[in-house]
């Protein structure tokens, strides 16, 4: 279980201050050693409180630069000769994100394709290594994309999914994974932070109880990306997929990224036979037949403009070094949560994500029943969250640019409008949104 012991440097803001008084915010920023990185990204309006990096990361300063240079040089100028450098970005980009932020070996991670892609074809592949294996095991509090990919290959392959009930404010229950895992089981897959509650799952734990029955497992690593340590080749994980746009700050739309155990590169086969991932590829030759490596996890042609958008955001979390953008986000999520203990619980509000850091990743949810019209006017009032049903306001300060005086200054104008009232002149939620 990752605990908070193993991060670096993390005294309880309790401890030191008042929380709500700015000073200790601003006490905080200035002892911050991430604090530099706020100027390498475009800010805009100085006045927005953004608090959604985790849906949709910033904009790096040098990435219009990069993708001008790209455009103009290398398509302009080199145009069908940029692809003896364009070829390798995949995998060069890939074992930038692997090697420096997930824990991967060189060589086992490639970007690709999108998220919901890469989980159907690593699933795929998970269930024709398994094929006397009849079910898949997940959970209900698993992201959309996820469920609805597993529904459909349930669907088209006739095997058994089994989906666990998770808390929607807790982490997976190993115990119920180890209640779901059976010889009959050829894959086990989850979200490694839950995209609502921010809750952090054992992964270490319960990619031994699938190994324990004999079962492949997969982690969606979208929200731990770039946010959390994953330690993915320590805790033998088999199979992995992230998104390239949120902490990573690839930009909307970003490619997505692959991991697979290099020990399965031989074996495993993903279902869509595409000529990206084919051995001399440009040889053309008559017969599928696969690169040895991660690269035979590649469908068709690459984005390369949008991969090297991608290159330009995941560096600059690179550079600030996974391990202390986790000591960040466990200082700045607990600051939060003191800011709504004190400003917001008397207000209706409730925590809705893990108390304790060891088990959440670097988000918060709030809990309130007008949560579709609270977060409305706090849009209004400068300050960006996200609503996620039923009555979640999330709010996630990413902590490669977000100031403890965000946070504050966040935090203070949503205890000011509901404590107005302003939130009753909003309609309330549509019943489209479920
Ligand atoms: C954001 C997110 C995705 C996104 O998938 P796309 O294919 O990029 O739309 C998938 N899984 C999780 C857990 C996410 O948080």
């Amino acid at each position: 279980m990752p605990d908070v012991a193993d991060v670096p440097d993390v005294p309880d803001v309790a401890d030191v201050a008042d929380p709500t008084d700015r000073d200790t915010a601003i006490a905080l920023d200035a002892a911050d050693p991430l604090a530099p990185f706020r100027d390498r990204f475009v800010l805009g309006d100085p006045e927005l409180v953004y608090l959604d990096g985790n849906s949709l990361g910033r904009l790096p300063a040098s990435t219009p630069d990069r993708l001008a240079r790209a455009v103009v040089e290398e398509w302009g100028g080199d145009l069908i000769r940029g692809w003896s450098r364009w070829v390798e970005l995949a995998t060069e980009v890939g074992d930038l994100i692997g090697v420096r932020l997930l824990g991967a070996h060189p060589g086992e991670v490639a970007v690709a394709d999108s998220t919901t892609v890469n989980l159907y074809k690593l699933a795929v592949a998970a269930l024709d290594a398994r094929p006397d294996r009849t079910a898949i095991v997940t959970d209900d509090d698993n992201f959309p994309t996820d469920r609805y990919v597993l529904q459909g290959l349930a669907a088209q392959r006739g095997v058994e999914l089994r989906v666990l009930h998770t808390d929607l404010d807790a982490a997976i229950d190993p115990a119920a994974v180890a209640a779901a895992v059976d010889g009959e089981v050829a894959l086990v897959t989850f979200s490694h932070v839950a995209y609502r509650s921010g809750a952090l799952a054992d992964l270490p734990a319960i990619t031994a109880l699938a190994h324990d029955a004999g079962a492949l497992m997969l982690w969606d690593l979208s929200h731990s990306g770039g946010s959390v340590p994953v330690g993915l080749a320590e805790a033998g994980v088999d199979l992995a997929v992230g998104c390239g746009y949120k902490y990573l700050n690839g930009g909307p739309g970003a490619p997505a990224y692959l991991y697979v155990r290099s020990g399965l590169h031989e074996t495993l086969r993903q279902p869509i036979w595409g000529w990206f991932g084919q051995r001399d590829q440009f040889a053309m030759g008559g017969r599928y037949d696969p690169v040895p490596g991660i690269g035979r996890f590649g469908t068709g042609t690459p984005p390369v403009l949008a991969t090297y958008a991608l290159a330009e955001g995941a560096a600059l979390v690179a550079e600030a070094g996974i391990d202390r953008l986790r000591a960040k986000g466990v200082r700045q999520t607990n600051y939060l949560i003191e800011l709504a203990d004190a400003w917001l619980a008397p207000l209706g509000f409730t925590v809705a994500s893990p108390r304790s850091a060891a088990h959440r990743g670097s988000h918060v949810s709030l809990a309130h029943p007008h949560a579709w019209q609270i977060c409305q006017a706090l849009i209004d009032a400068g300050v960006i969250p996200d609503y996620r049903v039923p009555d979640r306001l999330r709010l996630g300060p990413a902590p490669l640019y977000t100031r403890y005086v965000d946070v504050h200054e966040g935090v203070r104008r949503l205890r000011d409008l509901v404590r107005a009232g302003t939130h009753e002149r909003y309609p309330t939620r549509p019943d489209r949104v479920t």
